[in-house]
């Protein structure tokens, strides 16, 4: 199948899974990503093992596809980039916007000079993988020289000259024998909860702690630099969540929370850890034994707690009424983790309309080619852009539908 090509919108575990899998088949693919960088969420997770043994949270299978992703011959990647148009005659033909390309993967060495000299914080962004070159990406919104030319700093003493600030967008046509779309989730946004987040320094999701894990190795207080001593994690912040009709489970954030939690329990055994949920959610046959020690390090509570309160040196009070004992309990954490939950990802109406696909009553894409009611267009869905699932779920997923795709491309036998 060598003269085939896929098209695959998203490069994040799902995407890249699905490319490896693709180029094993002889079967080239094309990689579009609209971000600077490959890996989707997963790639900025931090690895969860306790005490040097492995918990199984998947962080690093993406890691590792990422790495095949990038040495395989067969997958060409195309970050900064969107599909604009779809069309089909006989083949796929999709016409795509790429941003313009200010620092050259060709010449880049990932030497960070650009991120040190920068002189406006975030006008440098970087990636969470050193596996993605260029590691570093020009930021248009903070970025001086793109606002008014009044700097250029990174460009003038990049050693590689890597940099043209002047990099204009391009606008490429590639053509295709099937389409995967893999473009995820989106996380949930809890702003609007009673919890504070975004106005009190100390209140995090778990999305913000894993990278904090990934980047320093150790849990800080964003407010004040310090290291708590005593933290909550919040479940279910965004899911089974009546009033916005998000019904479904996120199903990956207890064992998320839990496997982070008992992590820095592992390294600062000092602190104090609570976590306040509805029900667990099993997860994998070893889950069991997991939980039943997950409870010896850390406090758990069978509440969901109501608003949450700054107090004096910025730490959160909060009052709960504990399921299991039916007692008010007003508590005070340092830091306060919110786990926030997987939600349709942003573009896929966007995405439905173009490419003629439907959406599932809570706004996830159906299934598309790889359902049951196969419809021979083509199309392809894998990972969380169809529900909530966990990294090794959408590896599978992937997979699967790899599986799929090389069957429709297979020739009919004549
Ligand atoms: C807080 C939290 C913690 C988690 N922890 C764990 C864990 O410990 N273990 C575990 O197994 N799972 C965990 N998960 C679940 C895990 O994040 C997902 O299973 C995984 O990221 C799904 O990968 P994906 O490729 O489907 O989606 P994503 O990771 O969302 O990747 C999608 C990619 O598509 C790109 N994209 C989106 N739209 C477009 C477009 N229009 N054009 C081009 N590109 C596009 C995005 O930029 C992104 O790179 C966690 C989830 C959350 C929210």
């Amino acid at each position: 199948m060598g003269n085939k090509n896929v098209l695959i919108i998203g490069g994040g575990t799902a995407g890249l899974s699905a490319a490896v899998e693709l180029a094993k088949l002889d079967i080239h693919v094309d990689l579009v990503e609209k971000s600077d960088f490959l890996g989707g969420h997963a790639i900025g997770y931090t690895c969860k093992a306790t005490r040097n043994t492995c918990v199984k949270c998947g962080a690093c299978m993406v890691e590792e596809k990422l790495n095949h992703t990038i040495s395989n011959p067969k997958i060409k990647t195309w970050t900064g980039s969107r599909v604009r148009t779809v069309s089909k005659n006989g083949r796929f033909t999709a016409k795509i916007d790429g941003r313009p390309k200010y620092i050259d993967p060709d010449k880049c060495t990932n030497c960070r000079i650009c991120f040190d000299r920068c002189p406006f914080p975030g006008g440098i962004l970087h990636g969470y993988s050193p596996n993605n070159i260029p590691y570093y990406a020009i930021n248009p919104e903070k970025c001086r020289y793109l606002k008014d030319k009044s700097c250029g700093t990174c460009r003038d003493e990049c050693p590689e000259t890597a940099i043209n600030l002047d990099a204009t967008s391009t606008e490429y046509t590639r053509e295709a024998d099937a389409v995967l779309v893999a473009t995820g989730f989106q996380p949930f946004n809890p702003e609007d909860k009673p919890y504070g987040y975004h106005r009190f320094h100390n209140v995090v999701t778990g999305l913000d702690l894993e990278r904090m894990l990934k980047n320093a190795g150790r849990v800080k207080r964003p407010g004040d630099d310090t290291v708590p001593q005593r933290i909550a994690f919040i479940q279910c912040v965004g899911s089974r969540d009546s009033k916005r009709n998000h019904l479904w489970c996120s199903k990956v954030c207890c064992a998320s929370a839990m496997r982070m939690a008992r992590r820095i329990k592992d390294r600062q055994p000092e602190i104090d850890i609570t976590v306040f949920y509805m029900d667990i959610q099993t997860v994998g046959k070893d889950f069991e034994q997991f939980y039943k020690d997950a409870r010896e390090d850390l406090r758990m509570v069978r509440a969901i707690p109501g608003d949450i309160y700054e107090v004096e040196e910025q730490n959160l009070k909060m009052n709960v009424l504990d399921n299991t004992t039916h007692e008010t309990l007003e508590e005070i954490f340092d830091l306060v983790v919110l786990s926030i939950g997987i939600t349709p990802g942003k573009d896929n109406g966007k995405l439905a309309e173009l490419l003629h696909l439907k959406l599932t009553g809570s706004g996830f894409i159906e299934s598309g080619d790889n359902a049951a009611s196969a419809t021979n267009t083509g199309i392809f869905t894998a990972g969380t852009v169809r529900s909530a699932m966990s990294i090794p779920e959408t590896i599978a997923s992937a997979g699967s539908a790899a599986r799929q795709i090389a069957k429709y491309l297979r020739p009919n036998p004549s």
